[in-house]
């Protein structure tokens, strides 16, 4: 059965259709064989790929200044896109120390399962990277800015380094997003993006998307993608696009808000410390003016005086804020580690990275920023008071 054509219209729409299905029906055998050898355009089967996912790599493409990304249906699809889609049993590859959780436990975890072998290193420390290197090295994967104490990769020297042992180098882009940082242009192979986040923007679509500067590896990739059924769905993916045709407005404003919230919390006096990378007191300030020059992000961590009974009065008392683990939103995030992101660690292990009961990381949203300091303000004198 088909469906009507749909009423002609010597005017077009101004918004991407959407295009649902699954599959797409071909004139005959020699029309079908034009398609798979790519002599001619046209869909098969929505895994396969479909208009909507297509509109949204290519803008991506572009915002990255590269081709042939593929959308897949989350960050950890892209995620495991080029980690599983690219290695095999016995490779051996480095992360960073402070990725993304479930890119922490893909590498803890799975990869081990699979066969591969991983070291865990900080990435602002090229010499502790290269320590690990051995000759079943093939990747190394960081994020330009860390979750969630904003420290800085070595992106240039991890990059070189790589350069120079035949390293694939990919970078999580997902933090500082191609309007504060460009990977490509500075050295990269991959590019990873979880999409869900600041690039969608709204919290209401799930999407990640891979691309390589090598288009063999965006093939092997996307081969894989498809095999696994990662494939995006399509009104996600126009969710997305929609949501994209406002980033960088929103990036712009968060970020500047991020950075005046950064300064505001510091002037506190239940504010024990702010870390927010273009400040000068973050340990990476250097780093992080070298590689995202005046554009901050738009996150903003901070430690609260006082244990676990100030951080219940804290989110109780931040009026209209979201206390929820994401980020990137329109609206204000806050996010506790100890108690979500981090709490599989030990003490100890929290200890380390600096996760007291009182950390917090703000994902700052578009609230006028006026009322919104007001609101920290009220909940961090009345929680620390
Ligand atoms: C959220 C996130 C991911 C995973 O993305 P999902 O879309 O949630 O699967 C990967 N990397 C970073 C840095 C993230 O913040």
């Amino acid at each position: 059965m088909r469906p009507d054509p749909l009423p002609t219209s010597v005017s077009h729409p101004v918004v991407t259709p959407l295009s649902p299905s699954v599959v797409y029906a071909s004139e005959t055998p020699d029309e079908l064989d034009a398609q798979y050898e790519g002599r001619v355009q046209g869909y098969t089967y929505s895994r396969e790929g479909h208009p909507n996912a297509d509109v949204v790599a290519k803008r991506l493409d572009a915002m990255e200044g590269i081709s042939g990304g593929i959308v897949t249906s989350s960050g950890m699809a892209a995620v495991s896109a080029v980690v599983l889609g690219l290695l095999k049993a016995g490779d051996h590859v480095i992360g960073a120390n402070q990725l993304y959780g479930r890119s922490l436990r893909l590498m803890k975890e799975d990869l081990p399962r699979l066969g591969m072998s991983t070291s865990l290193v900080d990435p602002g420390d090229v010499q502790a990277v290269k320590a690990e290197i051995n000759p079943e090295t093939k990747m190394i994967l960081v994020e330009v800015v860390s979750n969630p104490t904003l420290s800085v990769a070595d992106i240039k020297g991890l990059a070189k380094l790589c350069e120079q042992e035949g390293i694939l180098f990919v970078v999580d882009n997902t933090f500082t997003t191609p309007r504060g940082f460009r990977p490509f242009d500075h050295g990269a192979d991959i590019v990873i993006h979880s999409i869900t986040k600041l690039l969608a923007g709204h919290s209401d679509v799930m999407l990640g998307y891979a691309v390589a500067r090598d288009q063999a590896i965006n093939d092997q990739m996307r081969v894989f993608a498809i095999t696994t059924g990662m494939t995006p769905s399509p009104f996600d993916c126009w969710l997305a696009e929609r949501g994209m045709l406002s980033f960088e407005l929103r990036f712009d404003r968060t970020q500047e808000t991020a950075a005046l919230l950064a300064d505001h919390l510091a002037g506190l006096p239940g504010v024990k410390r702010v870390l927010y990378p273009t400040r000068h007191d973050h340990p990476d300030n250097g780093l992080a003016t070298e590689l995202l020059g005046v554009s901050g992000c738009n996150m903003v961590s901070f430690e609260l005086t006082g244990g676990r009974t100030a951080a219940n009065i804290f989110t109780r008392e931040a009026d209209g804020l979201n206390f929820a683990p994401t980020l990137g939103d329109v609206g204000t995030t806050l996010s506790h580690p100890a108690s979500s992101s981090h709490r599989g660690l030990t003490e100890v292990e929290r200890m380390k990275l600096g996760l007291s009961e009182g950390f917090f990381r703000v994902s700052v949203g578009l609230e006028d920023p006026e009322p919104l300091l007001a609101v920290f303000t009220h909940a961090v004198n009345t929680a620390t008071c």
